[in-house]
């Protein structure tokens, strides 16, 4: 009997449901084969970044979630168990046991590192605490991020750094109609901070951000965006980069900042400072952060591959708070094959490799495929790719033998007292957040604590 037939159908696990976990489920669906889906989550709730990655004050981005709600609320092939980790619950052979294949789709889940002393002091966070915090997620319910001091410093010029610089400089008024925690709005109301620097190892031409998220610097209701005239002057390999057709973007971004150099700040509260060609080389304080060694850099190579590389010349900045935005990276998970360098689960095109030959049965999309760029769509393409590449291995998955599916990892879970919840508790517990952000004008209150969650489906 072939597999993906109705009465012998394809049974794929896919860890992870993010949106590349949803892309995959989408594509696994469209497709020609009849497919039994069981999409594993190890939080209770659903949509990955989308809900604790995405910036509050970018509801738009957000809609993405209403593609997911219907993918997973319309196919019924289609089996949300959530609050269940991989590697911990259940193991990735037993998953390969019950399934004809698992498609891995966990994401970037730690930040890069300087690799500079003082790195660790209390008060120097990653930007991927910051972010889940304000975002509600419940591993990052507890932190807590000292606002007292005047100067925050924000290393690395992408988007996401832009995500932290624009939380710290965005006044309450600015935000608490937004699905930001409470907890935030809290911390956020006592904040002391008058400037935000944010530091650029290359210069104006290399920056990441895109243009609409820089843009909203010079909107900002008492934040004033700041920029020094003289950063703006350009080697003849930025020159070049700028003048390249395809590179519109980076020119779009480069005009934004000579903008803002033309202006005279009108003297709002606060000022948001893009810094270039700096790096940090040390943090210095005695038992947190105090102070932020910083040097100079100059670029070489040629244009597009131009590195930075430091001048010698050091100052020191007075700062209370640090936060590092240079990159997310993707974690080990037991039972897979890990890129230790890269952070990747090695593959070709989505097919998992262990010394360049492929592993039956396991596959890859998202962040944790390809690494950690892109915006939120690119990983439709990204699933797309790695659900062509499975299909095509279909005759190879079925050896004559049944799997189980889901039948045969429930008891397993359940064995092991494992509190996995479906896709209409979760629909619970977004009905209570909705209805707690309703009182306060908000889309939602999120709920941060997974034993909370639990309690409302209970
Ligand atoms: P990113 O765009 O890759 O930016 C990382 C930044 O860190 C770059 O400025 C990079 O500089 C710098 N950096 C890396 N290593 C460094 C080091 N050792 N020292 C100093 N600086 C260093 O990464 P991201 O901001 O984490 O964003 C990840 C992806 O998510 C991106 O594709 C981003 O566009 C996307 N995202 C999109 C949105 C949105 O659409 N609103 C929001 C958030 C994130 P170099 O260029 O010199 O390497």
């Amino acid at each position: 009997m072939n597999l993906g037939t109705e009465q012998n159908p394809l049974k794929v696990a896919i860890v992870g449901a993010g949106p590349s976990g949803f892309y995959a489920s989408e594509a696994l669906i469209r497709s020609d084969l009849s497919v039994e889906i069981d999409l594993i989550e190890r939080l209770p709730s659903p949509y990955g970044l989308v809900r604790s990655g995405v910036a509050p004050d970018h509801p738009k981005l957000k809609q993405a979630i209403q593609v997911y709600d219907k993918i997973a609320s319309n196919n019924p092939e289609l089996n949300y168990i959530g609050n269940v980790t991989v590697g911990r619950d259940i193991t990735v052979d037993e998953l390969r046991n019950s399934h004809h294949a698992v498609i891995f789709t966990c994401g970037a889940e730690t930040d890069r590192k300087l690799g500079i002393p003082g790195e660790d002091l209390a008060g120097s966070h990653t930007a991927t605490e910051f972010v889940a915090w304000y975002n509600g997620h419940p591993d990052y319910r507890d932190r807590t991020f000292d606002l007292s001091h005047e100067n925050a410093v924000v290393i690395g010029q992408g988007n996401v750094a832009a995500d932290v610089s624009r939380i710290l400089s965005k006044t309450v008024d600015e935000l608490k109609n937004t699905d930001i925690t409470q907890h935030t709005l809290d911390v956020l109301a006592e904040s002391k901070i008058k400037n935000v620097y944010v530091i650029g190892r290359r210069g104006p031409a290399q920056a990441k951000f895109t243009s609409k998220e820089l843009k909203e610097f010079g909107e900002l209701a008492d934040c004033d965006a700041i920029v020094d005239k003289n950063e703006l002057e350009l080697n003849e390999a930025s020159k070049a980069e700028l003048a390249e057709k395809s590179n519109a973007g980076s020119k779009k971004v480069y005009d934004l900042f000579a903008g803002y150099a033309e202006r005279v700040p009108s003297g709002k509260s606060r000022r948001c400072h893009f810094q270039f060609l700096r790096s940090p080389v040390e943090i210095l304080g005695s038992n947190r952060i105090e102070k932020v060694v910083i040097e100079h850099n100059q670029l070489s190579g040629e244009a597009f591959k131009q590195s930075a590389r430091g001048t010698g010349e050091r100052y020191e900045l007075d700062t209370g708070i640090l936060f590092r935005s240079i990159g997310y990276r993707g974690i080990p998970m037991p039972g897979v094959p890990f890129h230790d360098s890269w952070g990747v689960f090695p593959n070709e095109n989505g097919r998992i490799t262990e010394n360049d030959s492929v592993v039956p049965q396991m596959y890859t999309a998202g962040w944790i495929k390809r690494g950690p760029t892109g915006i939120i769509g690119t990983n439709r393409a990204c699933a797309v790719e790695t659900v062509k590449s499975l299909i095509a291995d279909v005759s190879q998955l079925y050896n004559g033998s049944p799997k189980t599916g889901r039948d045969g990892i429930y008891p397993l879970l359940d064995e092991r007292k494992v509190r996995h919840i479906n896709y209409s508790d979760w629909k619970k517990i977004d009905e209570a957040e909705v209805e707690r952000g309703s009182v306060k004008d908000k889309p939602r209150e999120k709920i941060t604590s997974v034993e909370e969650m639990i309690s409302i489906i209970s």
